[in-house]
């Protein structure tokens, strides 16, 4: 005979995925355009208008590639190495 019931002791929700998160990274890894006006949509837009101010260019030039090319780490816009040996946005 139990006088005092016992609590079943409930584990914490596991932490859910960011859908936006989730939608950047499928237009950056597939090219997956997102559904327009979502919050992915504006974060995607904007890295055109010019959220970096200064780019900080990371190599990411294949093996076939034939210009060298890169990715912004701070905004994540693709970049060219031009002929005067500065990155520049594509
Ligand atoms: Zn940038």
């Amino acid at each position: 005979m139990k006088f005092w019931p016992r609590r079943s002791r409930l584990e914490p929700p596991a932490p859910r995925p960011d859908p936006t998160r989730i939608a950047i990274l499928e237009h950056d890894l597939f090219g997956i355009q997102p559904q327009p006006g979502t919050a992915a949509a504006l974060a995607i837009g904007l890295r055109r208008v010019g959220a970096c101010s200064t780019h900080a260019p990371v190599e990411v030039t294949g093996l076939g590639d034939q210009t060298r090319n890169g990715l912004c780490t701070r905004c994540g816009i693709p970049v060219i190495l031009n002929d005067e040996g500065d990155w520049a946005a594509v």
